[in-house]
């Protein structure tokens, strides 16, 4: 089963997709968590990538097809995998279908949550990541036990570095310009479902299980 989780920068679709791999058993797969992980290596893909991330703007959609393409080739994502963060241009969903087509599979689900823009900027402004396992955390909603480490796995936790307020309004700008057609594209489709993203955690988690 190969689900998709949409929304602007902030919307909790880190959380939620993996709180449903957890539920599901399958793996959560998010394209900006291999970027960063991409940068941390210190590769060439990974160096190139810092300079769009760092800006709030996409990396090319052959760097982030490559990478996807190459992760769910991988055997965890035999059964599926939750998409997090991806497609984010209509061309990646377009490559996706044809891309799963050839393996004899399909996107099943989307779920799009959304969220006001200042709650977006709020959460973003106040999130923690964690260095070492990208785990997420707020400075006011969801501490860390311990200030400045992970609760998971003891590294260091600090804002992202396109986590400040003029790279979160590029990444917004850029949600709609180029992201939201991508809803247009699945809701033709009918496999679109919308959920209300604000709130606890819990609470969307359970309008996105709802929606599925
Ligand atoms: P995220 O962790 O999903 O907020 O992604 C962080 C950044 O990684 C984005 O602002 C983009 O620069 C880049 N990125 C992540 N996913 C994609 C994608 N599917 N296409 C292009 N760029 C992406």
């Amino acid at each position: 089963m190969i689900l998709v989780i949409m929304g602007p920068p902030g919307a909790g679709k880190g959380t939620q997709a993996s709180r449903l791999a957890a539920e599901l058993g399958i793996p959560q797969v998010s394209t900006g968590e291999l970027l960063r992980e991409a940068r941390r290596d210190g590769s060439e893909v990974g160096q190139r990538a810092a300079i769009n991330m760092d800006a709030g703007t996409l990396v090319p959609d052959e760097v982030v097809m490559t990478l996807i393409e190459r992760r769910l080739e991988q055997q965890d994502c035999g059964s599926g995998a939750i998409l997090d963060g991806f497609p984010r241009t209509v061309a990646q969903a377009v490559q996706l279908d044809d891309m799963l087509e050839r393996s004899g599979r399909q996107v099943d689900r989307v779920v799009s949550i959304s969220v006001t823009e200042d709650e977006i900027v709020e959460r973003i402004l106040g999130r923690l990541t964690c260095g070492q396992c990208g785990a997420v955390y707020h400075r006011t909603t969801k501490p860390t036990a311990r200030e400045g480490h992970c609760d998971l796995c003891g590294g260091l936790v600090s804002s992202r570095s396109d986590d400040n307020e003029e790279a979160v309004r590029i990444r917004l700008q850029t949600y709609s310009n180029l992201t939201a057609p991508v809803l247009d594209y699945y809701g033709g489709a009918g496999r679109l479902a919308s959920v209300d993203g604000s709130g606890g955690l819990d609470e969307v988690f359970n309008r996105v299980q709802g929606a599925l």
